[in-house]
């Protein structure tokens, strides 16, 4: 919404304006041909199988208007089958990929387009008013977020502080990158010589958005297909204490407060969250799945798909069925002193704090059973 604001604003120095539609985009089409006489329609590649369909439905419409329809690569670095192993088909491990997308990048792959020297050609126009996107229901962010930009400190200690949920030590530029705020080409750009390890997450992006695009069954069904014959507890309570952050559990609970208060989560509570959810309840993690898609500011259906199926175990190079989080052990790991569990939950050590919702050997042993009992039937 800032970021439309800002827009609004630049053009309106140039005597244009930004129109901003809340409409699916077949409606706000129409709605705009009332309006304007429109030649060309300029987009970027979207990879989600709902995209896919959406965008194919406005190529017959703009056929039939005559208007020219013109998609490009922006959002990732390399996508669809640019890296792929040498027999040309995508990878499903990440690390010879990342090499491969290492190996592939090229002077000019960072290059900004040099979209300025045509801002001149702006539509003139009178000022429209603005709708206000609040109503239509984005989560507040804290200060946290408030600038599409890199930084430099961050990325440089980022090995040292990226698992630590207490500390600013992560970028945050998750939203920027989901809602292309920012340009993913300049962040790589200028992470490439500071961080491998931040680039890597970079990586990590376009690699799960490959995925998507190459195995668009992973919507809905697991990568590894023998991981949908696992038999799901799916207890309706057990879910809702999960979402509720009431599990008894510090780090699991501060994580999902942490959700539903601002709509981002750390990501190393993310993976204890969601290793949570699939191994210690027996829940589908296509319901954690869906419920991150309803909180995150960030949610992107590549990475929340690959980040559930990596932690279930089903998904492309995913963490082994039998390695089952220790939420105790994680939290001496990763926030020893308490300080992210404090701040998420006041009533810590009070009797109002729910006792844990299930024994921690004892659910580790059951996943391990009805994990190798679905997987070896
Ligand atoms: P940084 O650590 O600063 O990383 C920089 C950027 O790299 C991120 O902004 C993100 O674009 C990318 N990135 C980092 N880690 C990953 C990763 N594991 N996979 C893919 N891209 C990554 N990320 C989303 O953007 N949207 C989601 O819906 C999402 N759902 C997730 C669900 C689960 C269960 C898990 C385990 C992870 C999920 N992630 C998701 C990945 C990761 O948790 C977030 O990208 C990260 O926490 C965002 O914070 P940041 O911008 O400070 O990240």
């Amino acid at each position: 919404h800032q970021t439309l604001l800002q827009m609004k604003a630049t053009l309106n120095g140039l005597d244009s304006d930004i129109e901003i539609l809340y409409a699916t985009p077949l409606e706000a089409y129409q709605d705009l041909l009332t309006r304007y006489d429109i030649k060309n329609v300029f987009t970027n590649h979207d990879y989600e199988p709902y995209a896919q369909e959406r965008d194919g439905a406005l190529v017959s419409f703009f056929k039939e208007k005559t208007i020219s329809f013109n998609s490009y690569k922006d959002q990732v670095i390399f996508e669809k089958l640019e890296v792929t192993k040498d027999d040309g088909l995508p990878y499903t491990v990440f690390t010879p990929y990342s090499k491969k997308w290492k190996a592939a990048v090229k002077e000019n792959t960072f290059n900004p387009f040099p979209c300025d020297k045509y801002w001149k050609n702006f539509l003139k126009i009178k000022k429209v008013q603005a709708i206000s996107l609040e109503e239509i229901g984005f989560l507040k962010t804290d200060e946290a977020f408030p600038i599409a930009k890199l930084d430099e400190s961050i990325v440089k200690n980022y090995h040292n502080t990226r698992d630590i949920p207490s500390l600013l030590g992560t970028s945050r530029l998750s939203i920027h990158l989901r809602f292309g705020t920012v340009s993913v080409r300049s962040i790589a750009g200028e992470a490439m010589p500071l961080n491998e390890k931040f680039l890597n997450e970079i990586i990590w992006r376009d690699f799960y958005q490959q995925i998507l695009f190459n195995f668009p069954h992973v919507v809905g069904k697991s990568f590894k297909p023998q991981y949908d014959q696992i038999e799901w507890r799916n207890d309706e309570s057990e879910f809702k204490a999960w979402c509720d952050g009431k599990t008894g559990y510090p780090i699991v609970d501060a994580g999902m407060r942490e959700l539903n208060t601002t709509g981002w989560m750390h990501n190393r509570v993310r993976m204890v969250v969601a290793s949570f959810l699939t191994k210690h309840l027996l829940i589908d993690w296509r319901w954690g799945e869906a419920y991150f898609a309803a909180k995150l500011n960030d949610f992107d259906l590549a990475s929340n798909n690959g980040g559930w199926q990596w932690a279930s175990g089903s998904g492309v190079d995913a963490a082994p069925y039998f390695r089952v989080f220790n939420p105790r052990l994680q939290t001496e790991k990763f926030d020893k002193a308490l300080q992210y569990i404090r701040k998420w939950i006041p009533e810590l050590n009070s009797f109002e704090y729910p006792k844990p919702i299930v024994d921690h050997d004892f659910a580790r042993k059951r996943c391990l059973e009805v994990y190798k009992a679905g997987l070896n039937p």
